[in-house]
């Protein structure tokens, strides 16, 4: 149910979303989103590719996410007439109309724009980068993943390297309705996480961020992330996830994520300490967890981001009014958006009420 939720209600908060870019209005309005921090190679996108269950972003041992990456994921029906090929694609903002089916032209991609806007020297910059996946095998939200802490510059960084990215990171994670994946290797200690301290910041009480462990198979030997996993080194209301992504030489051997995610089903079963701990174990459960929170904290927001709306009605209403008899296409757009929020929220409140069709079938 949780997740027939999600997959009715987060299409509509997508929509929002394109139609809030349109109008210009993007940062003005917090919508959802799923954001990845931690320090530089702890695995912020090894684990956004496996929630998504494709190969498309730059990963590995060195800097490679150098902009924000904002990944919208847009779940489609397979029809069994089409093509396997042709099922999943991305497209881009800076290419509109384009469809990669091939996700290492992806990933190619995301490195070009990357080096069109900054070169190759490891400079990084808070421009987006906006990519849409399209695809029948993952959730409806959006993910942005972002450049990693890191304290010493390098190549064309700049001096404050680590205060310009933890600010980066702050514009994403501040905003109430900002989810927090929170990504520590399990091979190092966490109470030194910058991924927690940096979550702390934006979300002191906790109430939006989940904690990652990644690398669970690289800890030191005879020591496991039980305690990790249990809170009970750093609590965190949301609780923490252990997850084991592709290792460096797993990329270079051309690892598949199916391979990788049957490896890391295997590594959970094969270790009896983590047997109690399975709701904790693995990207599926990340994603199921996230998925939950995610309707939680649409349902939670719902009134204020109507109010906020209508607050911008009333002033797109008055630029209106201030261009006399002139259509203006912006104030269409916002009276189209109001009136989608208006049946959205009537919609929402009658599954809460249960009065929804589909979900009374129980
Ligand atoms: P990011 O900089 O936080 O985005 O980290 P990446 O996802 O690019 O990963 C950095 C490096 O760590 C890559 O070489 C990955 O292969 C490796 N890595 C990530 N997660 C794991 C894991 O769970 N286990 C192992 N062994 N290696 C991992
Ligand atoms: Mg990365």
């Amino acid at each position: 149910p949780a997740v027939y939720l999600g997959q009715s209600v987060i299409p509509l908060v997508n929509k929002l979303q394109d139609i809030f870019s349109q109008l210009g209005s993007a940062s003005t309005i917090d919508l959802p989103q799923v954001a990845v921090v931690g320090s530089q190679s702890s695995g912020k996108s090894s684990v956004l590719e496996a929630m998504v269950g494709r190969d498309f972003l730059p990963r590995g041992a060195d800097i490679c996410t150098r902009r924000p990456l904002v990944l919208q994921l847009v779940q489609t029906v397979r029809r069994p007439e089409d093509r396997a090929e042709l099922v999943e694609w991305g497209e881009f903002l800076h290419i509109p109309g384009r469809r990669f089916t091939d996700f290492t032209a992806i990933r190619k991609e995301i490195q070009a724009e990357t080096e069109r806007e900054l070169g190759t020297n490891k400079g990084i910059s808070e421009k987006q980068i906006r990519l849409k996946i399209f695809s029948p095998n993952v959730l409806n939200i959006t993910l942005v993943d972002l450049p990693g802490i890191t304290k010493v510059p390098v190549g064309d960084q700049p001096s404050d390297i680590e205060a310009r990215v933890r600010t980066m990171i702050l514009n994403y994670i501040k905003h109430e309705t900002c989810i927090i994946l929170a990504v520590s290797p399990a091979n190092a200690d966490l109470a030194n996480s910058d991924a927690l301290q940096m979550a702390r910041i934006a979300d002191p009480d906790g109430s939006r961020t989940i904690g990652v462990i990644t690398k669970l198979d690289i800890m030191d030997r005879g020591t496991d992330a039980r305690n990790f996993l249990l809170g009970n080194v750093v609590p965190l209301r949301l609780g923490y996830i252990g997850v084991v992504n592709r290792s460096q030489e797993d990329i270079h051997a051309n690892k598949t994520i199916r391979e990788a995610l049957g490896y890391e089903e295997n590594f959970f079963r094969s270790r009896p300490v983590y047997h109690s701990l399975a709701e904790r174990c693995g990207v599926p459960q990340l994603a199921k967890k996230l998925n939950s929170i995610l309707v939680q904290h649409i349902r939670a927001i719902l009134p204020d981001l109507k109010a906020r709306i209508s607050t911008q009605m009333v002033t797109l209403q008055k630029e209106l009014a201030g261009y006399g008899e002139l259509t203006d296409s912006k104030s269409g757009q916002g009276a189209l958006l109001l009136n989608i929020l208006t049946k959205y929220s009537q919609g929402f409140q009658s599954i809460v009420d249960g009065k929804n069709e589909e979900m009374s079938t129980t």
